[in-house]
């Protein structure tokens, strides 16, 4: 089934539609192969065949849009909502190349340009994206990996944790302290190589919704200056940058997760019968298919309004990917509940498609800004406005 209507919403443009179906039917194809036990070896399959169609072009842009804007955050989100609504596996594999460069994209030197972004597009490098620590996940200016300037080179010490494709990138942001100030202004982001000698994988983790994450220790970590991405002290503001245009994406990959869960429900109500006719039949079953039907909608307009914003009207959408984010990852939690309620004993059994949706959206509403912080920031942007 899954809904395409939204295409007709006058923030698309044809080429955006001609998008949508070229990775649906990319997905419909191909997801399936890579769904296995080793995830690690799933991922790196899932990037080498994404590098084979011209989606992880627009992880990292060779070339800016007409309005000059690096990235195309609707053909971002399309492609993740996308790849989310046939495997969980397949989006976080097309996500993180593009989080993970994202700050080489927007502020990288054209050295460190070259040295990164074609082979992301080709998939030879895996990107990672390394700001959360034990004692720093929503607070970031509290984190104390830091960064010593040393001649030419700079030598980290500390821990990250929680970092996706930890263990599989070939290299990761970093964001460190340098302390030019304290808080938020003394950050700075680096590019740091995986197989540089003082990077090592503390720890692999495990989570619900299996996919590549681990703590990586800095232990005289010596990069060269050359690493830095823009000036020292702009490493607050390279992770807000990027986060500004991720977070709407992540949204977007709850609403295909969400979007799966109602077309999946839509095929059992129909087919399970209870008291004598078909679920779908029951005014209790209908509530629930309007209330998930109504929330796909209003976490799609918040989407693609974020989306379009930032593509075509303003540079920074702060308040707009907080409340896409928000909304989206929220609401399709909800629909998921809904969806595995409706499926009764089999909504939680072990290989059913809505059970392993429950499992793959919790994780998005604590990363990447947690619900908490997503109000936070609405609330500061509205008094501010
Ligand atoms: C699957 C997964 C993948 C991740 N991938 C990455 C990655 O690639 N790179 C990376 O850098 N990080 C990554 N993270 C880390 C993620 O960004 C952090 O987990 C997140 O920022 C929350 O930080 P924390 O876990 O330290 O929780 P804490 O900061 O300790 O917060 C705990 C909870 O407190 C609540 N809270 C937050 N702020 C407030 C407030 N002001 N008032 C009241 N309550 C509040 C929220 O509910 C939050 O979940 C990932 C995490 C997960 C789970």
């Amino acid at each position: 089934m899954n809904d395409k209507t939204f295409l007709s919403w006058p923030f698309f443009s044809e080429q955006h539609r001609s998008l949508s179906e070229e990775v649906s039917l990319w997905a419909e194809t191909h997801c399936a192969e890579f769904q296995h036990n080793n995830v690690d070896e799933s991922c790196r399959q899932l990037v080498s065949a994404l590098a084979k169609t011209s989606f992880l072009q627009y992880c990292s842009p060779e070339r800016h849009s007409e309005n000059g804007q690096a990235f195309d955050v609707r053909a971002l989100c399309i492609i993740r909502e996308t790849l989310a609504y046939y495997s969980g596996l397949a989006d976080f594999s097309f996500a993180m190349q593009g989080l993970g460069s994202g700050p080489i994209t927007l502020f990288g030197s054209a050295l460190l340009k070259d040295n990164y972004l074609d082979d992301v597009r080709q998939g030879r490098k895996i990107a990672a994206f390394a700001l959360s620590e034990p004692d720093a996940g929503s607070d970031v200016a509290a984190l104390t990996t830091n960064a010593t300037k040393d001649k030419d080179t700079y030598v980290l010490n500390g821990e990250k944790t929680w970092i996706s494709n930890g263990g599989i990138a070939d290299f990761y942001i970093v964001f460190a302290r340098t302390g030019e100030a304290s808080g938020a202004k003394g950050l700075s982001a680096f590019v740091v190589d995986a197989d540089n000698p003082g990077l090592s994988i503390k720890e692999r983790i495990d989570v619900i919704a299996p996919h590549p994450l681990a703590t990586i220790e800095f232990s005289d970590c010596k990069v060269s200056d050359l690493s830095l991405l823009g000036n020292r002290g702009d490493g607050f503001k390279i992770a807000m940058s990027t986060l500004d245009i991720f977070r709407s994406t992540v949204g977007a990959a709850a609403l295909g997760f969400a979007r799966r869960a109602l077309d999946e429900t839509l095929k059992q109500v129909k087919q399970r019968h209870l008291f004598g006719a078909p679920m779908a039949d029951l005014q209790l079953t209908q509530a629930s298919l309007g209330e998930m039907a109504l929330a796909i909608d209003a976490s799609a307009l918040l989407i693609y309004r974020a989306a379009w914003t930032k593509d075509c009207v303003a540079d920074r959408v702060t308040r707009e990917a907080a409340m896409a984010k928000l909304h989206a990852t929220e609401a399709a939690q909800k629909v998921i509940d809904q969806a595995v309620q409706l499926f009764g004993g089999r909504g939680v059994k072990s290989g059913e498609k809505v059970e392993e949706l429950y499992r793959e959206i919790r994780a998005l509403r604590i990363y990447e800004g947690a619900s908490e912080v997503q109000k936070l920031i609405i609330a500061r942007q509205t008094l501010n406005s």
